[in-house]
């Protein structure tokens, strides 16, 4: 089989022993003699993948008995207006750190507008768009009468990340897909923690949401069935057919890092790898990383080539390409070159892609 080094930003890399684990469940699932794809997500074997997911959260991220734990579809943009449907009542503030968060405000203020509330009913607390989304806003006040203050810790797109837990006088919830389980978390800062899996546990197909209980059940507007997290609650994500086949690659990701030792272990190995590929781009005479320094993300190293050698960018995408380097493509919005490392991207595949642009240097500098 080709070797690839995968550095694609969602769907992205998974661990091979997941990956190993599903192919074999894919055709004999718990000893039944039937694919996973294909058994009643009603049988009692299914019920128990359903239960180790969970029990897998809660152990890894230290999820206290008053959170609920949920697997739900239609990804994290559909989270985006699960939030506003579900503590949405006259006023939220998000944290505008790039694309992501935009496109969740959009929702908050969608339910706003329909409500014959305020344009600025749901707004910006604060901005980073004015530097195209390179830095994490820091002057700034949380109001202490919004419903609820919304951040999105990592920004996939621009590669900067909030690389801590945030004190918040208001519900804090958090879009937390690109970074969820790179680093231990501190749950009880959050009244909701919420992102799509296929960043760093699962393939797409499947959401998470961490909800703290008392946030529930505070606004007067009716929600719709699927879109009330109680539902979800109530029938622990079974209320229809769950994506059983996500699912099961997810707990198979959770098993996997657990075996490794878990989110502490995993950060000192993401923080290795993320420090060694931001030295390169520093020592690299050839590239440019684009985060300001403090705020860079751990998991999705974004940079470009330096201006003298602007015009070189195809060619070392076609070089890395030709290496074996899949997906360091910047994202189409923003261009350049975009690394993702995230917990399944194995040492090895930064220090492959490090020699390349090393390569890259001495073919083209004197
Ligand atoms: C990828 C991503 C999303 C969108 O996820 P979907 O599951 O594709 O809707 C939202 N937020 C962040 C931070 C992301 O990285």
């Amino acid at each position: 089989m080709k070797k690839a080094y995968n550095f694609f930003a969602g769907p992205c890399v998974l661990p091979e022993q997941a990956i190993d684990s599903t192919i074999d469940a894919l055709k004999d699932f718990a000893g039944t003699g039937i694919p996973v794809v294909s058994i009643s997500h009603r049988s009692k074997e299914w019920e128990n993948v359903m239960n180790e997911c969970r029990q897998l959260w809660r152990e890894l991220l230290g999820i206290p008995d008053n959170y609920h734990i949920l697997f739900l579809g239609g990804g994290a943009s559909l989270q985006f207006l699960y939030v506003a449907m579900n503590l949405f009542e006259k006023k939220a503030g998000y944290l505008e750190t790039g694309v992501w968060a935009k496109k969740a405000l959009k929702e908050a203020q969608g339910i706003a507008k329909s409500r014959g509330l305020a344009s600025d009913a749901a707004f910006a607390v604060a901005s980073s768009a004015d530097k195209t989304y390179c830095y994490i806003p820091k002057d700034y006040t949380i109001p202490t009468d919004l419903d609820y203050f919304h951040i999105t810790t990592n920004n996939t797109i621009y590669g900067t990340e909030i690389k801590y837990d945030m004190d918040s006088p208001v519900t804090l919830v958090a879009d937390m897909s690109s970074d969820i389980m790179s680093r231990p978390v501190d749950v009880t800062k959050y009244g909701l923690i919420y992102g799509g899996a296929q960043k760093n546990v699962g393939p797409a197909g499947v959401s998470f949401a961490i909800v703290r209980d008392d946030v529930l059940g505070k606004v007067s507007n009716y929600i719709p069935t699927m879109l009330d997290y109680r539902t979800h609650i109530e029938k622990e994500s079974m209320f229809n057919t769950p994506p059983v086949f996500a699912i099961y690659i997810m707990t198979q990701t959770l098993r996997w890092l657990r075996s490794i030792g878990g989110v502490e272990k995993i950060n000192k190995i993401n923080v290795e790898k993320a420090e060694m590929l931001y030295d390169e781009i520093e020592r690299n005479r050839m590239f440019v990383g684009t985060a300001n320094p403090e705020d860079r993300s751990i998991m999705n190293v974004c940079f470009v080539m330096a201006p003298e050698y602007k015009e070189l960018e195809s060619n070392f995408l076609e070089f890395a390409k030709s290496n074996g380097m899949m997906g360091v493509k910047g994202h189409r919005s923003v261009g350049g070159f975009r690394a993702s490392i995230y917990n399944a991207c194995p040492v090895s595949s930064v220090k492959a892609l490090i020699k390349c642009m090393k390569e890259f240097e001495k073919q083209h500098t004197k």
